[in-house]
């Protein structure tokens, strides 16, 4: 479901048609730490297959002492040593070199806490009167965007994807401060 939304919002970003390359390499099931890992095989892989855009995302999982959200005045080896630590910075040192440069470019998404509090800010949601950025429990927002139990994978899609079609979708996600670094990496794609 994330990479269904994060093509939606892609396209949407950047006025153009957005595909999936796909590949054997398979992120499932293995969670933030899986992403890190796979990364730089990934985007190699990529590259020698005649990609040369990426998004690599994780979701941030943070909390009031850890994971705390990316600030411009960050350098990925003092403020990413640790998984805890900034999760953008973290996931930035997982890029290779050669993907940091003008032929290949990949962006750093890493949403505050779940895509889904994107997603619960963009339906306008109430987060008990606290900025969203300190609503830390996954499973609570997830249920509180998607219901209890849980809807099949194609019901969450077709969820996330109603919000994402608002017109005044991006608006409201750049109101939050990890969507506007997501946008600010996309300048000259
Ligand atoms: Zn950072």
């Amino acid at each position: 479901m994330d990479a269904e939304v994060y093509r939606v919002l892609l396209a949407r970003m950047l006025s153009v048609e957005v595909q999936r390359w796909s590949t054997q390499i398979s992120f499932h099931g293995g969670g933030f730490r899986r992403v890190r890992k796979l990364s730089e095989a990934f985007l190699e892989t990529a590259a020698s297959n005649g990609v040369n855009r990426a998004l690599v995302a994780v979701d941030n999982d943070g909390g009031s002492k850890k994971c705390p959200e990316h600030e411009h005045s960050h350098t990925p080896e003092q403020h990413g040593a640790k998984e805890d630590d900034c999760r953008v910075c973290w996931l930035s040192q997982a890029v290779p070199a050669s993907w940091k440069g003008t032929s290949h470019r990949a962006c750093i998404v890493v949403p505050i806490q779940t895509l889904e509090t994107w997603l619960l800010q963009l339906r306008g949601d109430d987060f008990g009167g606290r900025p969203p950025e300190t609503r830390y429990h996954r499973s609570q927002l997830k249920k509180q965007f998607y219901g209890h139990p849980l809807p099949p994978n194609a019901r969450c899609t077709q969820l996330a994807l109603e919000q994402l079609a608002r017109p005044d979708a991006l608006d409201r996600l750049r109101e939050r401060k990890s969507f506007q670094h997501f946008a600010a990496q996309l300048q000259g794609w």
